[in-house]
């Protein structure tokens, strides 16, 4: 690690990290462009060290992730209202929450479950109170919710038989930790800077529901993304005071007396930003509106982002399929990383005031990359905790489907300063729990995820490949999938041996 600082530092005009979704960038500028002005950005140094050779990530092979299957139909998917009131100058938010869920399986529910990221920290998220409604019955309760825990079990009134109806009505409070332009994700998703606050994994969501076998929980990480998040309808509203804008999913602009209203449908989380300060640019492709937030000193980054999203959206509908939601939005966001949300994408502000009107950028990147999550993680669903690459190593990926597209010069730079530069190592299967932070997980995983599609697309040759994952896309849209279907797809499509692949790449080979 220490070689490799050196060797950025003599060598890398422009050196970042940024995590996100977790998208990782370290951008040596191509040789044949003048190095930015007075721009010396020395790269966070990671948390924790990588792991030391010979310790691999995965000593053993991960666990088999259970199939989460979700309802394809947004009509009979859970429906969220979150109202939230946002004191943005006192820097916290008061929430009300409610979530109408149907039993849609064979078994017979006790109770309902959900994940909240931000409990994992102190002093961020306070339960208030908790009221469930069964028919005509409704009762307040105070679950058992511990410091530190993440997952939320909520009894219910009585058993909820297969076809029954419950409401939740969560009422809780969010203190916004303040955030460093260095901090990355997960735990930085929530928090403020001078300049905005950022909810992001703030509310209780759902967890899936495996029938025949419960609720889905697993324990919180702090890397990557550790959620999983099965399909859910989610209208948020956010009250705020004159003169601040909020940026979300879905549709913009509906604002009167300073509320905000936004609507998803087959969401799988929504976020939202907000700030005293955000200019809006806007555009549009293919009919699907795009929406930039940035602040006043990044215009020409900001308008950017627009074009850049919009060849994105381009290219992935021609080479995946149609783009899942009705609108994107951009988000100027205030740390680390760039990170996915349903028609929502954050990205950092690092990109923004390190832009300079170059092709080969950290904002064209990162914009490629976190669009993309909107076929996979948005629409393609999978268990981000425990299959991780299935929806970053396509949007890694498809940061390289974008420079082959539109700047074919800068493919090697991609490869040097997104892969090598890195020395990825490790399984691309690798869990969350492989790794003891994001930044090393990041550089070991997406990097061996991007070899492994290389060489998947060189034994399957392009034809095969890219009618593999256009497949791949049509036949899971709205479902979540494990390495199994991911496989079982590619060998439609060609009849060459996948097995070297597999060993060469996955601590479980056999899929
Ligand atoms: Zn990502």
């Amino acid at each position: 690690m220490i070689t490799r600082m050196k060797r950025l530092a003599v060598t890398v005009f422009v050196a970042m990290i940024v995590t996100g979704c977790q998208s990782l960038f370290s951008s040596s500028l191509p040789p044949t462009s003048s190095p930015p002005p007075l721009l010396t950005v020395t790269p966070p140094v990671p948390a924790t060290i990588p792991l030391p050779p010979g310790v691999e990530p995965t000593a053993t092979p991960p666990p088999v992730p259970t199939p989460l299957p979700t309802p394809t139909e947004s009509e009979s998917l859970p429906e969220i209202v979150l109202d939230v009131e946002l004191f943005y100058t006192e820097r916290w938010m008061s929430i009300s929450q409610s979530v109408q869920i149907e039993n849609q399986t064979a078994d017979i529910w006790n109770e309902i479950v959900f994940s909240v990221p931000v409990h994992y920290l102190s002093d961020v998220f306070y339960l208030d109170s908790v009221l469930v409604t069964q028919g005509i019955d409704r009762q307040e309760g105070f679950p058992t919710f511990e410091d530190g825990d993440t997952m939320l079990h909520v009894p219910l009134l009585r058993s909820l038989q297969p076809g029954g109806k419950a409401v939740i009505n969560l009422q809780y409070r969010v203190v916004f930790p303040p955030i460093a332009s260095t901090d990355w994700p997960p735990l930085a998703s929530t928090g403020w800077t001078l300049n905005l606050v950022q909810a992001g994994e703030w509310y209780p969501a759902l967890v899936p529901y495996v029938e025949g076998e419960g609720w889905h929980t697993w324990r919180y990480h702090p890397v990557g993304d550790p959620t999983i998040y099965p399909l859910t309808n989610i209208s948020l509203n956010v009250r705020a005071e004159e003169g601040i804008t909020v940026a979300s999913g879905g549709p913009q602009g509906t604002v009167e007396d300073g509320l905000w209203r936004f609507r998803v449908e087959r969401a799988r989380g929504v976020a939202f930003l907000a700030s005293d300060q955000y200019e809006v640019a806007e555009g549009e492709v293919n009919g699907i509106p795009i929406y930039s937030y940035y602040l006043p000193d990044h215009a020409e980054a900001g308008s950017a982002a627009v074009g850049i999203a919009a060849e994105a959206i381009t290219l992935f509908e021609g080479l995946y399929g149609p783009y899942p939601y009705d609108s994107l939005t951009i988000a100027e966001n205030g740390y680390f990383g760039g990170m996915e949300y349903s028609a929502l994408v954050s990205i950092t502000d690092y990109a923004y005031y390190t832009f300079y009107g170059l092709d080969a950028s950290v904002l064209h990147v990162l914009t490629a990359h976190e669009t993309g999550h909107q076929w996979w993680y948005g629409a393609v669903g999978n268990d981000q905790v425990n299959e991780p690459w299935l929806d970053e190593s396509m949007a890694f990926y498809g940061e390289l489907l974008y420079y082959e597209r539109y700047h074919p010069e800068y493919v090697s730079w991609w490869w040097e300063s997104r892969v090598t530069q890195y020395d990825p190592y490790g399984p691309v299967d690798a869990t969350i729990y492989s790794y003891s932070d994001s930044a090393s997980f990041i550089f070991s995983m997406y990097g061996q995820a991007a070899l492994f599609m290389a060489d998947l697309r060189k034994t399957m040759g392009d034809e095969a490949f890219f009618a593999f994952i256009k497949d791949y896309y049509q036949t899971y849209q709205w479902q979540t999938v494990t390495a199994d279907d991911f496989f079982a797809v590619a060998r439609r499509h060609t009849d060459q041996d996948l097995s070297p692949l597999l060993t060469g790449y996955f601590a479980d080979p056999e899929h």
